[in-house]
């Protein structure tokens, strides 16, 4: 009785773990016929192994739980390398082969050892062979990775080309210098998100909840991804933000392998896409500057589509807040060359407004940080003195211009404690475009005609001028009303791709 009790113990759990786990599998696309078969022969092997007595005679008793304890051993090793690794290609195939093989091949010398006569001849001939086999294919498996490898060098090879061949194409914008501060904002790819991620704060997307979901929802929208070159007339060249990068976008498996894996479990397979055209250095020679003069990047946060660029920038010094420094990065690789031109401001120049603590960075006015925890727990915001007002370069705090309606478009942020953090930026951030009709918000994602529109317009040349400013602000109050909430027509719904197509689009009602 108690066996039997402590059998169904050990039964409970390994289903447990076993169902989380094809969950997961389905979550990452496996299809449902392999997942029943892979189901049966872990279900096969644990009860094999429990009551080898639903496998009949004694000599079949041992060898079948066996059996199946192998097959679905190598099954989990290969799906977990797909899912993982999103390797499904020919190095890990036939390394997995060549170890069936080989495990083989020491079962049949360990019996044949046993063994006499006739029986012992037998065996050691199936492990020479099984042997024999593996090696084959394990230097098969050799082989391939090298091909593999060098298929994904020629890839990286010819995006490195273009780039290079669209930094130096004709047609660079000309830099004027004359003494006007210039603000650029720069489509560096698109990410794509879940669009409760992005706009369902408020319906159901929220703490733990929101984070489940998007592991399920397949709803997805691509959402631009915006960096802003400054150029300044005392201070240089300065960069907010900067946006993604190639391998990000494109060498998905090599960028990753310098992740952890719960997150390359967990997350899609294409977050990212960028064009050679939207590559930073790309962007910046359009614009007539080289990313080599770039003296500082103040970074919102240290989100993955705000870093990448710094790849290309290994001489800039970074400027980001310390708390979101030591809260980790997820993604190291886009901080590897620059980890030692870090810079934390202290945020010791005193209230700036409704911010109670603020860094105004080089001392003049001309530029200063406001800690806007929550999305992430050191994000920051950016103010810019223009000769004809003030831009707020948002980063996360709001994705949208439509975001800046609290109480009614939300995005999403993990755990409560960050949410109310979150609200409390916003109101700040609320506060102070209301005190300051020449200050313009800029964001990072906004996919609304407020930044293809308006913001791409009025700085199409860097300076917008009052008459610039003006307009944006006009536009934002036909946005929104002065309580910040959305006037008619403005609400965010999303609509599902058609047939064969897998992303949404969004569309304001
Ligand atoms: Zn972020």
């Amino acid at each position: 009785m108690l066996k039997v009790l402590g059998k169904i113990g050990l039964l409970a759990p390994a289903f447990a773990v076993g169902a989380a786990w094809l969950v997961v599998l389905r979550m990452k696309d496996v299809p449902v016929p392999l997942l029943v078969a892979y189901g049966l022969l872990l279900a096969g092997a644990v009860v094999g192994l429990l009551w080898p007595g639903v496998f009949g005679r004694p000599a079949t008793r041992r060898r079948v739980p066996a059996y199946l304890g192998v097959l679905a051993g190598l099954g989990t090793l290969g799906l977990y390398l797909a899912v993982v690794y999103y390797v499904t290609d020919l190095p890990v195939l036939l390394a997995l082969a060549a170890v069936a093989c080989l495990v083989w091949a020491a079962a049949a010398f360990l019996r044949g050892r046993r063994a006499a006569g006739g029986r012992e001849a037998r065996s050691t001939r199936r492990a020479f062979l099984s042997g024999g086999a593996g090696l084959v294919l394990g230097a098969l498996g050799v082989l391939s990775v090298d091909r593999v490898e060098r298929q994904r060098r020629e890839v990286l090879a010819r995006g490195e080309q273009e780039r290079r061949a669209a930094v130096r194409a004709p047609g660079a914008r000309r830099r004027i210098d004359d003494g006007a501060v210039r603000v650029f904002p720069i489509h560096t790819g698109d990410t794509i998100v879940t669009y409760g991620q992005f706009y369902g704060g408020l319906d159901g997307w929220e703490g733990l909840n929101g984070y489940l979901r998007t592991l399920v929802d397949k709803a997805q929208i691509a959402v631009p991804v915006f960096a802003y070159l400054i150029d300044h007339p005392r201070h240089g060249l300065l960069l907010v933000d900067s946006g993604v990068n190639w391998e990000q976008a494109h060498d998905h498996d090599g960028y990753y392998n310098h992740n952890q894996m719960v997150s390359r479990l967990l997350t899609q397979r294409d977050e990212y896409r960028l064009t050679p055209d939207q590559d930073l250095r790309v962007r910046l020679a359009r614009l007539g500057y080289d990313a080599r003069e770039i003296t500082t990047v103040f970074l919102t946060h240290v989100h993955d589509d705000h870093a990448g660029g710094l790849r290309g920038l290994p001489q800039a010094t970074v400027v980001l807040d310390r708390r979101d420094w030591e809260h980790g990065t997820v993604y190291p690789y886009s901080f590897d060359l620059v980890k030692d031109n870090l810079s934390f401001p202290a945020f010791d120049s005193g209230a700036f407004g409704p911010f109670p603590a603020a860094q105004d960075h080089f001392g003049d006015g001309s530029l200063v940080l406001l800690p806007t925890p929550g999305h992430s727990p050191g994000h920051m915001c950016v103010l810019l003195r223009l000769d004809s007002g003030s831009v707020l370069f948002m980063g996360d705090t709001l994705y949208t211009l439509p975001h800046l309606a609290t109480d009614q478009v939300r995005q999403m942020t993990i755990g409560g404690v960050d949410t109310t953090r979150q609200l409390e930026a916003a109101r700040r951030i609320q506060s102070l475009l209301a005190a300051d009709p020449a200050t313009v918000p800029l964001f990072a994602h906004d996919n609304t005609r407020y930044q293809s529109g308006l913001v791409a317009s009025a700085f199409a040349h860097g300076t917008p001028g009052e008459e610039g400013v003006r307009e944006l602000r006009r536009y934002m109050e036909s946005v929104l009303t002065p309580g910040w909430r959305l006037r008619p027509g403005h609400t965010p719904h999303f609509v599902p791709p058609p047939s064969g197509a897998d992303l949404g689009r969004v569309e304001f009602r």
